[in-house]
């Protein structure tokens, strides 16, 4: 397919916001596009180049962006700048220039002519994926050099969606679960099956080529597990009394302790070993130790493990705080830091072991395998672990965890269906943290949608931040608070700048919003944030169960940057929300 009439399909999807027209349209051009196109329109919609894991990322600022347009013009940035300020987005910029023609200050932006070269996309992608490539000194300059000979190929319609590309705003609502959606529509494979082939194997483009290629028999050799491609990680439920767990857990459940370091999911084959984060980004070059360690641990087995890596004092046999382990993330002094900062693994499931997916067995079989495959080693414990037989117990634990100065329990499910689940936040795993009588019961992440202007101290800074919580229903952000307690003058300055560079013309066409911020940013920035109470709302879009709307009072910014979680899915959720309010309620009438 030409890029030109791919571009025209992302124009009708630009002009829709109904998520059924939007599956329709999708679906049409599945039926469309070449097998071996697939993957790269669902990828190039999105703003993507491949699945994350490939970590096939462009790069270029806005900044950047903008001086390639003053390269390709006899115009100079800041006329470019000025532009841009105003309308918001790189893409309509240029489309806009060339539509009103002389009328504009930018009118001779591409000159007279048109020099199309009909780009197929497969080109266009292999494009892209090369200057996405390109590392090292010299790289800049030679990304905005091929940047600048695409463009100059380009019909105005094409142009708009490689600028768009470039920046990695695409802008045009579909999301990986609207294709999904559309393939299902498309195959008759049920959306559950689509869904968890995708969480198993983190490549939309891959699942949905082999949807339409091989049916449901294809689908399901993809929900095998394949060492080194990172599997979504299962999440737990929260709750917030012993009872709702209890009656939850149908009184057979088993508890562990909730380790506060960073989700780690560990690959290895052979000499072959990958360390993933919850949100798909490699942890190899971070923590070194662990990749020959596991080697020590696994003997001959091939094994995916899932388990939480802290810091940890090997003098004192004491786990350290959360705060230690992030200077872990740092890129440079690697060698240095490892000796700093010494980390321990603890292990609570396996997912795969020597050709066998265990996804489907109960956590009781999945532990007995784990015990079975890892040898002793100072850097791998299996996460410590004990039955439960009251209600009762579960509280104990709590208080037992608040004095060894940890947040909370974990609470698994030991019935014959007790499955990883991967990529769901689930009821058969439930935390249990030891403040909830007096807040809410758990700090929550939102993501900041926009922003007012400060007055005072905060006098040049974004001093209030709109934030939102994510409904995955409907894959839209809903604001549930203003947020302005907590939040340092070091916070407002980063916050502000940021929030510059993620500016957009208009509310996003994914936020549900009744309020008219100052500014309304890309939804990125993921905030942890405690509150007192989910109060009913006259302004905010949460729906409560009960068909009110919902807010937090007196929301407070914890100081916790969660750059370890990326939007959508590490930003709480409308459905938690409801379930919070709904045991925040038991709780009370108690
Ligand atoms: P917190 O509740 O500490 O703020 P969070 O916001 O990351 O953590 P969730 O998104 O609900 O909370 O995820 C729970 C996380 O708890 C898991 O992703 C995992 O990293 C961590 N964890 C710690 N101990 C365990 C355990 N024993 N079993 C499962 N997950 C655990």
């Amino acid at each position: 397919m030409r890029f030109q009439l791919l571009c025209e399909w992302f124009e009708k999807l630009e002009k829709t916001t109904k998520r059924l027209q939007m599956t329709a349209i999708l679906q049409e051009l599945l039926s469309e596009l070449e097998y071996e196109e697939i993957p790269v329109a669902i990828y190039l919609s999105t703003g993507e180049l491949g699945p994350k894991y490939d970590m096939l990322v462009l790069g270029l600022q806005e900044r950047q962006v903008m001086k390639i347009l003053a390269s390709l013009t006899a115009h100079p940035l800041d006329v470019i700048e000025e532009r841009f300020k105003n309308v918001g987005d790189l893409g309509d910029i240029i489309y806009e220039i060339e539509d009103k023609g002389k009328q504009t200050t930018l009118d001779s932006f591409f000159g007279a002519e048109e020099q199309n070269k009909n780009w197929e996309i497969l080109e266009v992608w292999n494009e892209l994926t090369k200057l996405a490539r390109k590392s090292g000194k010299d790289s800049e300059a030679m990304k905005i050099s091929t940047a600048v000979n695409l463009l100059r190929d380009m019909s105005k319609l094409e142009r708009k969606y490689l600028v768009r590309t470039l920046v990695g705003k695409m802008r045009l609502g579909a999301k990986d679960s609207t294709w999904l959606d559309a393939t299902a529509n498309a195959t008759g494979i049920p959306i559950e099956e689509l869904d968890w082939a995708y969480a198993v194997r983190s490549n939309i483009g891959r699942v949905i080529q082999t949807a339409i290629k091989e049916g449901l028999q294809g689908i399901e050799k993809l929900k095998i597990p394949r060492v080194g491609i990172p599997i979504m990680p299962m999440l737990p439920q929260r709750a917030t009394s012993s009872l709702e767990i209890w009656e939850r857990m149908n009184s057979k459940c088993l508890i562990e302790t909730k380790y506060d370091g960073f989700r780690i999911q560990i690959h290895r084959n052979q000499d072959s070993v990958n360390l993933w984060s919850r949100n798909e980004e490699s942890y190899n070059s971070i923590f070194p130790e662990i990749i020959t360690g596991i080697q020590e641990a696994l003997g001959n087995h091939t094994a995916i493990l899932d388990g939480e890596v802290v810091a940890y004092n090997s003098q004192t046999g004491e786990m350290e705080s959360f705060q230690k382990l992030t200077n872990r993330r740092r890129s440079y002094g690697i060698k240095e830091i490892q000796k700093e900062v010494e980390v321990k693994v603890y292990l609570f499931d396996v997912l795969y072991v020597d050709g066998e997916s265990l996804m489907e067995k109960s956590l009781l079989q999945r532990r007995k395998i784990l015990d079975q495959i890892v040898k002793p080693h100072e850097l791998f414990e299996i996460s410590h672990s004990w039955s439960c037989n009251s209600p009762e117990e579960i509280d104990e634990s709590l208080l037992e965890a608040k004095t060894r100065q940890q947040e909370g329990i974990m609470v698994k499910s030991i019935a014959e269906n007790s499955f990883y689940e991967p990529g769901k936040r689930s009821f058969l795993w439930l935390k249990y943290k030891a403040d909830y009588t007096e807040s809410i019961g758990d700090t929550l992440d939102l993501v900041v949608v926009g922003g007012w202007k400060g007055k005072g101290k905060r006098a040049g800074y974004y001093g209030t931040l709109l934030m939102a919580v994510y409904d995955e229903k409907e894959e839209v952000y809903r604001t549930i608070c203003r947020l302005g307690a907590g939040l340092t003058e070091e916070d407002l300055e980063n916050l502000t700048e940021e929030m510059e560079s993620l500016k957009v013309p208009s509310k996003p066409k994914d936020v549900i919003s009744n309020l008219a911020p100052d500014i309304w940013v890309k939804p990125t920035i993921i905030l942890e944030v405690a509150a007192a109470e989910i109060t009913d709302s006259p302004v905010h879009s949460v729906p409560s169960l009960t068909g009110e709307f919902l807010s937090l009072r007196f929301p407070r910014y914890t100081g916790n940057r969660r750059t370890d979680k990326s939007v959508p899915h590490g930003v709480s959720t409308v459905q938690e929300i409801q379930e919070l309010a709904k045991s925040l309620k038991i709780g009370k009438s108690k």
